[in-house]
């Protein structure tokens, strides 16, 4: 599951501003694909419409063919797991934080301690360890390590659809490959968009959306735009 659909979907903030202005695409169940494109573009636009933040001014979304605008909210946001560019982080632990710290997922779905344990252990691995309180460690919390929290507490949420706006800020070449393991490892199998900043995501996506002023002004793979450059 996770086949996503947006049909002719404009969206404008306010009357006189269109942010979309009808786009159209089909990502199939586990594909990947990244938005590129200027600031202000309408990059975001798109994925907080996914999310249901707000709903478009005309057009349709569909989640497996269900228009999403029929879905309850919290049934979909189970669904969909964020990562923002931004993580906020709990003042509490890494667990705690891996446990809980999908603030939209609902109480029911409170994850497993053991499958927080071995994600934790697989692309967390802080030296300091699991139950290290996040506040203690404070602002020695580097920019990777939080990314790859919020990418943990993704993972847990086992969502279907991912949706990720990638840090744009400049990482060391350890920290770029410790963020990569841990990218792929939430997004395998999953459908996922992903407004992207980083060389690798772009060549690794099943396919580029290129958003210009509300518009999609291209669309293929990497190699496919290269040729027609
Ligand atoms: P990005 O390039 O990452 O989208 P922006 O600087 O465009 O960052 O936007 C940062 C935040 O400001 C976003 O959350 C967006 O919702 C909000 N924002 C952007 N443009 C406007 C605007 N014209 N009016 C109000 N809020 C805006
Ligand atoms: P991108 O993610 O590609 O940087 P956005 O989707 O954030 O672009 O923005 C698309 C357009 O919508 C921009 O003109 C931006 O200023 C405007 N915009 C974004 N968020 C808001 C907002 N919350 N209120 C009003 N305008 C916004």
């Amino acid at each position: 599951s996770g086949h996503v659909v947006f049909d002719n979907v404009t969206f404008n903030y306010d009357p006189r501003q269109t942010a979309l202005k009808g786009i159209s695409f089909s990502i199939p169940a586990g594909a990947t694909v990244a938005l590129v494109g200027p600031s202000g573009s309408g990059k975001s636009t798109i994925l907080r419409l996914l999310f249901r933040f707000y709903d478009p001014t005309s057009g349709n979304i569909y989640i497996d063919g269900q228009n999403i605008r029929e879905l309850q909210q919290n049934s979909l946001r189970r669904n969909i797991g964020v990562v923002p560019q931004d993580t906020v982080l709990f003042n509490d632990t890494i667990e705690y934080n891996i446990r809980y710290g999908d603030v939209d997922a609902s109480h029911e779905t409170v994850v497993n301690a053991a499958k927080a344990a071995q994600i934790h252990d697989s692309i967390m691995n802080f030296p300091d360890g699991y139950e290290t309180r996040v506040g203690e460690r404070g602002l020695r919390l580097s920019g990777g390590e939080k990314q790859r929290l919020a990418i943990a507490r993704t993972i847990v949420k086992n969502p279907p659809i991912i949706l990720l706006d990638e840090a744009t800020s400049a990482l060391d070449t350890t920290t770029e490959r410790h963020i990569q393991d841990a990218l792929n490892a939430m997004t395998k199998g999953r459908t996922t968009l992903v407004i992207a900043h980083r060389l690798s995501t772009i060549m690794k996506a099943d396919v580029i959306l290129v958003v210009r002023d509300g518009e999609i002004v291209e669309t293929g793979t990497h190699d496919e735009l290269i040729r027609n450059a």
